[in-house]
């Protein structure tokens, strides 16, 4: 399409005609699987609570290697050319079509950038729709390694425990509760910035689940502005306050389940506070057939599967490698990769505590939901319930943490 390039203040700055006047080049776009509207607002805040500028700032990964995105604009928008200082502009109220070009580039509605390209409204305001969330920090688009988009939101990090709160903790619970989740989630996040990397954190759960400002409500405010710079360190050194669902009655050591070098804080410890929770136990049955045709995947020649038993723990009670009996003779293998194979939501956990053969297949028993490793969030709102606050929580899932400001 021909580009209705207009000047504008700055150097080297062009304006594209919205793509939505041609409807040729409409036809010829790629099938788009993200949607993603460009919106803007007429308020700078930062997030729908208290804005925060100061302090420091996280680049959260909002998408990775995404096929190519349709960008819409209700005001006008600035795109820069990161390297080479460049600004473009979108106009008002059009759509556009973004995608990566290998690795170097990026198309926006028909013409080559180089990348990184930095979007940025007219105004100062930001808010970005992706994915049925909103974000609202800046935003950063980068040609991926493996040829799709990486779209990167970079905000303080105040903010961005806004957006982890209400979808890594029920905004419902006990306030001391969300208040200890807070310091764990900002001590997660801080440790992970690192400059030298495309992004600090992943939006997902492997990291920790982060959708932008999706339910932040007066009680998320309360637990992040109330807590806020406070992190958990050892030694002086920020921990990686690891989180989950439910421990089980004991939680895990970083070491047991990641081989990482542990500090004290993340050795495990004895937990009375979760035993009521919903998760505190659980059972799976699984199909004979499956976990024969799991072993024969993993390397094992068997035809026949005579028994299950566990045969390593870790010192957590945890299950680590289960042993197969079976017609080609004895295969062990992980209790973490069964739990990977079978689904971490269904196989909660590996603190197995028994095994049970039946007649179609074996029945797995354990306890707790998640890896187990720092604070247990179900344990947490036990305490919580009975008038411990957040840093008695702390103290306790992280013993010897000092709980202390981001900058000290
Ligand atoms: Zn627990």
């Amino acid at each position: 399409m021909k580009n209705n390039f207009i000047t504008c203040v700055g150097a080297v700055s062009k304006a594209y005609g919205p793509q939505t006047a041609n409807r040729n080049f409409r036809d010829k776009m790629l099938r788009l699987v993200l949607s993603l509207a460009f919106a803007f607002c007429g308020s700078a805040k930062a997030s729908d609570g208290a804005p925060d500028h100061s302090g420091p700032s996280i680049r959260v990964a909002i998408a990775r290697n995404s096929p190519p995105i349709k960008l819409k604009t209700s005001v006008k928008t600035y795109v820069n050319e990161v390297k080479t200082g460049r600004k473009y502009l979108l106009l008002a109220n059009s759509s556009y079509e973004v995608k990566s070009l290998g690795t170097l580039s990026i198309l926006v509605a028909n013409q080559t950038l180089s990348s990184p390209i930095k979007l940025s409204s007219e105004d100062g305001s930001e808010k970005l729709r992706l994915g049925g969330n909103i974000y609202k920090g800046a935003i950063l688009i980068r040609a991926g390694p493996s040829g799709g988009l990486d779209i990167i939101e970079e905000l303080p990090l105040e903010d961005y425990l806004y957006g982890v709160l209400p979808v890594e903790m029920s905004p419902s619970w006990p306030l001391e509760a969300l208040k200890a989740q807070a310091v764990a989630s900002r001590s997660y996040a801080a440790k992970n910035i690192n400059p030298a990397k495309d992004y600090d954190i992943s939006n997902g759960a492997e990291m920790q689940v982060y959708k932008g400002t999706k339910g932040i409500n007066s009680r998320i405010l309360e637990a992040v502005n109330s807590t806020r710079g406070e992190v958990l360190k050892y030694k002086g050194r920020l921990i990686t306050a690891f989180f989950h669902a439910c421990c089980g009655g004991r939680t895990s050591s970083a070491k047991a389940s990641w081989g990482e070098d542990v500090v004290k804080p993340l050795e495990g410890v004895g937990d009375p506070y979760c035993s009521d929770a919903a998760h505190y136990q659980w059972s799976l049955h699984v199909a004979y057939e499956d976990l024969l045709t799991f072993i024969q995947n993993s390397g094992s020649t068997a035809l026949k599967i005579k028994s299950i038993r566990i045969y390593k723990k870790e010192r957590s009670g945890r299950t680590a490698t289960l042993l197969f009996n079976t017609d080609q003779g004895k295969f062990q293998l992980s209790a973490g990769e069964l739990r990977k194979r079978f689904g971490s939501n269904s196989f909660k956990s590996t603190y197995i505590t028994h095994i049970k053969e039946g007649k179609s297949g074996y029945e797995f028993y354990g306890r707790g939901w998640g890896h187990g490793v720092g604070l247990c969030q179900e344990g947490a709102k036990e305490m919580a319930a009975r008038g411990k606050n957040y840093k008695k929580i702390l103290k306790h899932y992280y013993p010897g943490a000092s709980i202390t400001d981001y900058e000290n």
